[in-house]
């Protein structure tokens, strides 16, 4: 088949081989031909919403050393901080109370400090807010991702960062690929919806394990995929490195696009810091959610996962008008329900 057939097959049956993603993926002739279908198969699944959420980095401390990552625990260029719990809650509380998100997402660190009680504790005062909860906070046990499930917490976003085995545990030094997989498939036996994704653009990925990536989203069942070009940080082992094109990180979630027809895929912010409008180019290629910061200035500057994050320079107000002028630049409207995954036949 040539590759014009082949997205249009994956249009109408959302299956490929690895043979097949990788063709589609190498021709960069039909890259039109891929995003133009993820933009239909995302109308005809997942509608002209955009899912709003509001994204709080309640912590930049982390225990971890991922080679990619600024907030890595050697990296003793960025100035700490950790919120209390009145102040996330009073975060999530603007974002729900007076600028109508419907979800809030918490992302951190993997800081211990935020031990089970702790997380609960702060899952159950946002729970007393009109609102869907993500957390996004590393690996846990699954007694622990249950117990967040019981405080009210939805969905939990843990990205396998690449599926490549040999690539994961050198870039994730004391992190083992094998536990990695194991939470992912713990937040779904512990109910909540499951979030995953890859970073595009690590030294040595191949387009074959981008194809391998695709397919482990189809296999884990994903409610939420978020694909994220690589960025270079300046204080990490990985600082020399090229980094993601933007291109490749959006065919990449436009195959996932065709081949998970109803999930939530997000226009991410590494996507917008890489390319001008990547977002809305994102949001015509398959995308449907898009998570503005609501984190407050004088910590935001210091979540620094990669330079240049999109947006770090204006206040949580100007970036949700920014974000809501984009959706409607392009025609689609802002949805005004919680977003969950809603499973359809394919
Ligand atoms: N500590 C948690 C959540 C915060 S990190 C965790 O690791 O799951 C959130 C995401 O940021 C990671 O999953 C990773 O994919 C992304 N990230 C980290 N460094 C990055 C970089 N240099 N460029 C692009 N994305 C990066
Ligand atoms: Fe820590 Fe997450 Fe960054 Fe790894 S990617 S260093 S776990 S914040």
């Amino acid at each position: 088949m040539t590759t014009k057939e082949l997205i249009k097959k994956a249009e109408n049956t959302h299956l490929l081989s690895k043979d097949e993603i990788v063709k589609i993926l190498k021709d960069e002739a039909s890259s039109e031909d891929l995003f133009v279908a993820a933009d239909m198969v995302r109308k005809k699944y997942v509608g002209d919403k955009v899912h709003l959420r509001a994204l709080i980095e309640f912590s930049n401390i982390c225990k971890n050393n991922c080679h990619y990552c600024g907030l890595r625990r050697d990296n003793k260029n960025i100035a700490r901080y950790r919120m209390n719990e009145d102040t996330i809650y009073k975060l999530a509380e603007h974002a729900v109370k007076n600028m109508g998100f419907k979800t809030i997402v918490l992302q951190s660190g993997e800081d211990l400090f935020f031990d089970s009680d702790k997380l609960c504790s702060v899952i159950k005062r946002i729970k007393t807010l009109d609102t869907a909860l993500t957390l996004s906070i590393g690996e846990k046990t699954l007694d622990e991702y249950k117990a967040y499930k019981q405080a009210g917490a939805d969905r939990f976003l843990l990205r396998i960062e690449t599926t490549d085995k040999n690539l994961y545990e050198r870039y994730d030094p004391d992190m083992s690929w094998k536990t990695r997989i194991e939470c992912i498939r713990n937040i779904g036996i512990a109910g909540m919806e499951i979030g995953s994704g890859v970073l595009v653009g690590l030294p040595e990925q191949t387009i074959e394990s981008y194809a391998d990536d695709i397919l482990f989203f189809k296999k884990i069942n994903a409610d939420m995929i978020g694909i994220g070009p690589f960025i270079p940080h300046p204080d990490t082992p990985l600082k020399n490195a090229e980094g993601g094109k933007f291109d490749l990180a959006l065919k990449v979630m436009a195959l996932t696009r065709l081949l998970l027809p109803d999930i939530n895929i997000p226009a991410t912010t590494a996507m917008e810091t890489l390319a001008p409008n990547g977002q809305t180019i994102a949001l015509q290629s398959g995308a449907n959610v898009i998570m503005p910061n609501v984190t407050l200035a004088q910590y935001r500057k210091h979540y620094e996962l990669y330079p240049g994050k999109s947006s770090t320079n204006i206040t949580a107000d100007e970036g949700l008008k920014a974000v809501k002028d984009k959706i409607a630049s392009i025609g689609r409207e802002i949805a005004t329900d919680y977003g969950f995954h809603q499973k359809k036949s394919c």
